[in-house]
């Protein structure tokens, strides 16, 4: 039975905080998303991990990652997630060993060969079922304890419901995807790719077929009309954003936001909105009301409408992006700040997207609330005078009256 809440000082308070999981597919990604408040990343090795696109982690990556998650009390996940064909075999055990010998926390595995054997060798790391498998019950999460799994990452189809009785009933951690985009299929099981594009999904190669504009037939017939919006099977993204409080009262051992590909900015938008959230209801849950802070936070860096997913039951029509255009952020990142003079109030900056002079700003940071200014003074590296930024990664200079930190990212306020 898992001890959620105590009552400490005459006020109950969340004991059981559950760990914030933040997807990085690239060590920069990795350490904003431990800055912004992960308490876990989970990446992908060069080897043998699903999204080969999204997994560029050599093993010197790894262990740099390692390294800066561990100034910050944070973890690191690696997926070993492939489903393993005959020639994948060579190399498995030493890679495996060397992932423990870096202080990985956990690997997250898919294949029973890898869950097996990561077990056989007695290695420190924990190892997390993936959600590739598609757990979606108690008693499939018990045959997973039997073997020895340390956690079970839940399919994104588990209702709310469905979740509170696999909670009642078992006592491995639980991992319960609370952010990300949706697969039209169950995860892991799609074969769209494969077949439109020679593009394995199941091993890491998806090109998100369902997300193409189809023109539909029947008997030999354009349903869909020259005007219409071509049909796609595209979802809208999940966020469980008003339902933080309700999982964190079940116990849920860790939240997952999913995306490895995304920006820099998503991540830290992402992590750093429900690091706050969870940490105002965990320090007052019976006082806690949430504002639209939170959902507005998200949409800045969201790029598809949101909708619950399989949290209250099966998607319906309104979770689809049938007949409508994918939305998009409603600000802009444009840059990150590298460092801050309070004498003469200049940012050093690093340029990430084209802003000029008259842009209103949001700085925003993990550390204090958002802050908005208009770019009025703007110089070069040669402190000259310019009246844009429209060199990416350039180094410049931005007057900002309020006081910035290092690694504070702004984004354009769209008009
Ligand atoms: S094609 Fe769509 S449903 Fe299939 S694996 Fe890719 S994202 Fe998922």
């Amino acid at each position: 039975m898992r001890k959620i809440s105590q009552i400490i000082d005459g006020k109950r308070k969340i004991i059981k905080k559950p760990e914030l999981l933040a997807p990085a597919g690239n060590l920069e990604k990795l350490k904003v998303a431990i800055m912004y408040g992960a308490d876990a990343v989970f990446v992908g090795g060069k080897e043998f991990s699903l999204r080969s696109q999204a997994s560029n982690f050599t093993l010197e990556d790894i262990r740099e990652g390692v390294e800066f998650a561990k100034k910050y009390g944070a973890h690191i996940h690696v997926t070993c997630n492939i489903i393993l064909h005959q020639d994948n075999l060579e190399g498995l055990k030493n890679y495996l060993k060397q992932l423990d010998d870096i202080g990985v926390t956990a690997i997250i595995v898919a294949d029973p060969y890898i869950m097996k054997i990561a077990k056989d060798m007695h290695l420190n790391l924990e190892v997390h079922v993936s959600t590739q498998l598609s757990t979606l019950n108690s008693q499939a999460i018990a045959f997973y304890q039997k073997m020895g799994m340390d956690r079970v990452v839940l399919g994104r189809e588990v209702t709310y419901e469905d979740l509170r009785a696999i909670m009642d009933k078992v006592d491995v951690d639980i991992e319960y995807f609370i952010h990300g985009a949706m697969c039209i299929h169950y995860s892991g099981r799609c074969m769209l790719s494969n077949y439109l594009s020679r593009r394995d999904a199941n091993r890491g190669g998806c090109s998100q077929s369902c997300r193409w504009y189809y023109d539909l037939y029947q008997d030999g017939v354009l349903v869909n009309k020259e005007d219409d919006m071509p049909f796609s099977m595209s979802s809208k993204d999940m966020s469980l954003v008003h339902h933080i409080g309700e999982l964190i009262e079940l116990g849920v051992d860790s939240f997952k936001i999913e995306g490895r590909m995304k920006s820099v900015h998503y991540i830290a938008t992402i992590v750093s909105t429900y690091r706050k959230l969870i940490d105002a209801y965990c320090e007052d849950p019976d006082h806690f009301q949430q504002d639209d802070f939170y959902e507005k936070e998200l949409q800045k860096a969201a790029n598809r409408a949101l909708c619950h997913g399989f949290y209250f039951d099966h998607p319906g029509v309104d979770e689809q992006l049938f007949n409508m255009r994918d939305e998009h952020p409603t600000q802009e990142f444009v840059m990150r700040i590298v460092d801050y003079n309070h004498q003469n109030h200049l940012a050093k900056i690093e340029q990430r997207n084209y802003f000029e002079m008259g842009d209103q700003i949001e700085i925003f940071s993990p550390h204090h609330d958002n802050l908005f200014f208009t770019v009025e003074k703007l110089y070069n590296e040669d402190m000259e005078e310019v009246t844009k930024a429209n060199h990416p990664m350039e180094i410049l200079y931005v007057e900002i009256p309020h006081r910035v930190l290092a690694n504070d990212m702004g984004r354009k306020v769209r008009k």
